[in-house]
């Protein structure tokens, strides 16, 4: 091997060498596994292709590695799969493809290992290495790939056109590995993404969201973004970011570019927390403003609103993306409407009741609030952001202080919307709602302390301005 394996990658690779020979085909470990390895990328599984019957040698190796092992496979794509302690191996019969131009479902029939090299989407991932006896841990290196692995390149096989328009996924995948990498694209290979471009229609939402959402999980999540819209992907299926971008001038004011604002944001935010949902509120923190631009005369532009537009427009977002429709799409809508509120708390003359809402607001969320209005705190202008920051931290340690007395966050009113319809004889009603709420505000405003005694009283007082009686 020119790579360095682990003792069981090593015990699989060999199981596997001696499982073709006996079924009389050649195997070999190809794409993510080869680069990774090459790289020094830590490889949590492998992809074996082999000239035969890729589910069969799957079942053959399973059977000597430990005969209890589940294979899963599917037989109209010929691939199979296993998991042993925690390494998944993939196994697929080499092929030949062509495509027709209006579906990425390509005419297949078997085909050599050089077939099926000439079929991957990028030089670097197109690198074999043999597990057959004859020549055991060669690496077949057919279009150069460690060259470009060394310069750091993406460059597809193929003429780029044919690549991409063969299946347009590729054009996802160059920018995801380029930024999950830190690798440039060709320039040509680039021009062929941006020339494709709208091909990118005919791949399902899921796939292009799957490419998506590994570029939002790296460390510098913009560097994919800005190539998704610099190549003119991402109009194709998210629209609305792309109306984040560009810059109105009237009477000679500007406003800030909200798509470049947007992405020093999310990595900000990246460079703080690992959490996709709470990159994905970073993205889409902004994303009512366009909806809610307005010059207004002699106070220059305005996006008043815009943290509400952009909280009802999450759902609509995250449906159209197909990203999950639970309780993360709920997380990221609510960060989008509370973001502007801790820095409004950086004003003087805040009040108590001001902390005590937000803390009561976001519950549980706030650490990952605070990152986020953290991190849109952005400005070319280095003191600027130096003295937002420093009231920034004012105010967290002012929240922490408020929460420390008043225990907010995990905070229930001191009676609760059973004890009132008992107390008052009512079936869930809107009258049960409103005399919570006046009980959960009272507090809230520090119009009374947070006790049971205040909170009963008020509740007496307000029951009777609404005719309510209380049971005898
Ligand atoms: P990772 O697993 O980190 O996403 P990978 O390179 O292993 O990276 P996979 O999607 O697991 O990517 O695919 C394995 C291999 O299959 C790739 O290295 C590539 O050779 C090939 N491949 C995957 N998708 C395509 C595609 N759309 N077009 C051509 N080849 C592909
Ligand atoms: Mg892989």
């Amino acid at each position: 091997m020119e790579i360095d394996c682990t003792p069981e990658e090593l015990l699989i690779f060999e199981t596997v060498g001696k499982a073709a020979t006996e079924m009389n085909i050649s195997c070999y470990l190809i794409g993510g596994f080869v680069r990774d390895k090459l790289l020094g990328r830590p490889t949590k599984d492998a992809d074996i292709v082999c000239t035969g019957d890729g589910i069969a040698l799957a079942h053959a190796v399973a059977a000597i590695l430990n005969p209890k092992m589940h294979v899963s496979f599917f037989k109209n794509y010929g691939t199979a799969h296993f998991r042993y302690h925690d390494f998944d191996v993939e196994f697929v019969g080499a092929r030949k493809e062509s495509y027709t131009a209006d579906s990425r479902n390509p005419e297949v029939e078997p085909g050599t290992i050089e077939d099926d090299q000439l079929r991957r989407d990028f030089t670097i991932n197109a690198m074999a290495i043999s597990l057959n006896k004859a020549d055991y841990g060669k690496l077949t290196d057919p279009f150069n790939g460690q060259e470009d692995l060394k310069n750091k390149i993406i460059r597809t096989p193929l003429g780029p056109d044919v690549t991409f328009s063969d299946d347009p996924l590729r054009m996802m995948r160059a920018i995801r590995f380029a930024t999950q990498l830190g690798f440039q694209i060709l320039p040509e290979t680039f021009e062929a993404i941006c020339r494709n471009s709208d091909r990118i229609k005919i791949i399902s939402q899921e796939r292009i969201t799957d490419e998506l959402n590994k570029i939002m999980s790296v460390a510098k999540p913009s560097i994919g973004l800005d190539l998704l819209y610099k190549s003119g992907l991402l109009k194709h299926f998210f629209p609305q970011m792309v109306a984040l971008s560009g810059v109105e001038i009237i009477e000679g004011k500007g406003h800030k570019d909200n798509f470049y604002h947007t992405l020093q944001v999310i990595d900000n935010t990246a460079s703080k927390s690992n959490d996709l949902w709470l990159r994905w509120a970073a993205l889409l923190h902004d994303i009512g403003k366009p909806a809610t631009k307005k010059f207004e005369d002699g106070h220059g532009w305005t996006f008043h609103g815009h943290e509400v537009v952009g909280e009802r427009m999450t759902p609509k977002i995250f449906k159209q993306l197909k990203l999950p429709l639970n309780e993360k799409m709920k997380y990221v809508a609510k960060l989008v409407s509370l973001h502007l509120r801790p820095i409004s708390l950086t004003k003087e003359d805040i009040t108590d009741s001001a902390m005590r809402r937000l803390l009561f607001d976001a519950g549980e969320d706030l650490e990952d609030l605070m990152i986020l209005c953290e991190s849109d705190i952005t400005s070319k202008n280095k003191l600027k952001v130096k003295r937002y920051l420093e009231n920034f931290e004012l105010v967290k340690e002012r929240l922490i202080a408020v929460e420390e007395s008043d225990k907010v966050r995990n905070w229930q009113p001191p009676i609760s919307g059973d004890e009132i319809m008992a107390m008052f004889n009512l079936s869930p009603s809107r009258e049960v709602g409103v005399l919570k709420t006046t009980i959960r505000e009272a507090i809230l405003d520090g119009v009374i302390p947070n006790t049971y005694e205040a909170a009963h009283t008020l509740l007496i007082n307000k029951a009777k301005e609404l005719n309510i009686e209380p049971v005898k």
